[in-house]
C-alpha cells in the first residue's frame, strides 16, 4: 500500500505558488494563513536591502542585508531571482527553495510580478500564478494611507504600478478578487489544493497504477 509519506519525497513533486497583488489588497493576511494552515507549504523568504518596518523581524519577514553582502549574493548566483523595486533591491535565495522542492513540498513567493516571470519562465512546470485584484483603487489608497508607512509619493508610485500589472491579468493562471478575506481565503486553498493534486506533480501514480495492472485476483 501507499502511504501518505510514500508519496511525499520522491513521489511527488513540489510547486512554486506565485502570489502577486498590489500593496494594501491584503496578500500577507491570506499568504500568511495558507501557510499556517499547511505544513507542506513554505514561504520563500526574499533578502532586501530596505530597511525593516515596525514589526517586521530578521528571517521572518524579509533577510535585511546590506547593499554589499545583497551584491555579493548576486555575484555568488545566490539568487533564483533578483529586482530593484522602489530603489531598493529584493531577491530570492535559490538554495532554500530548491531543498523544498526536493523533499516533495511547495513554496509560496510574496513577490513582484517581474519576479514571479522570471522564475516561471525558469521552470514554468513548477508555477502557478496567482494575481489577487483590490475590490477597487479608492478602497487599495484607503488601505495603503490607513496604515501608514509610506509617502504620498510612494502610494502614488505603488498606485501607477498596480495600474500596469492589472493590464496584465490575462498572464496569470488565476485571478482573485479580495472583497472578501474568508471566500478570497478559500479560493486560494483550493487552488493550491487542486494544483497540489495534478497528475504530473504526482509520479508514484505511474508506479501505483502499474502495481495495479500487475495485481492478479
Ligand atoms: P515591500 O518593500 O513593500 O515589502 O515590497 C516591495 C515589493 O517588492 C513588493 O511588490 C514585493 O512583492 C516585492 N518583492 C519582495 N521580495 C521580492 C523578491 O524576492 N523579488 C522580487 N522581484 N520582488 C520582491
Amino acid at each position: 500500500m501507499w502511504s501518505e509519506a510514500t508519496k511525499i519525497g520522491e513521489g511527488r513533486r513540489g510547486l512554486m505558488l506565485m502570489v502577486v497583488a498590489p500593496s494594501g489588497v491584503g496578500k500577507t493576511s491570506l499568504t500568511r494563513r495558507l501557510i499556517a494552515d499547511h505544513s507542506d507549504l513554505h514561504l520563500s523568504i526574499s533578502a532586501t536591502t530596505r530597511e525593516p518596518r515596525p514589526g517586521e523581524h530578521e528571517g521572518r519577514d524579509y533577510h535585511f542585508v546590506s547593499r554589499e553582502t545583497f551584491d555579493q549574493m548576486v555575484g555568488e548566483d545566490a539568487f533564483l531571482e533578483w529586482a530593484e523595486v522602489y530603489g531598493n533591491r529584493y531577491g530570492s535565495p535559490r538554495a532554500p527553495i530548491m531543498a523544498a522542492l526536493e523533499r516533495g513540498e511547495s513554496v509560496l513567493f510574496d513577490i513582484d510580478d517581474q519576479g514571479a516571470r522570471t522564475i516561471a519562465a525558469q521552470a514554468p512546470g513548477d508555477c502557478v500564478l496567482v494575481y489577487l485584484l483590490p475590490p477597487s483603487l479608492a478602497e487599495m489608497s484607503r488601505r495603503l494611507h490607513a496604515r501608514s508607512q509610506d509617502s504620498e509619493e510612494v502610494i502614488a508610485l505603488r498606485i501607477a504600478r498596480a495600474k500596469d500589472e492589472i493590464n496584465r491579468w490575462e498572464t496569470f493562471d488565476y485571478v482573485l478578487l479580495n472583497d472578501d478575506f474568508d471566500r478570497a481565503y478559500a479560493d486560494l486553498a483550493h487552488i493550491y489544493h487542486a494544483e497540489r493534486l495534478r497528475r504530473a506533480r504526482n509520479p508514484w501514480i505511474g508506479t501505483f497504477v502499474g502495481n495495479l495492472r500487475g495485481e492478479e485476483i
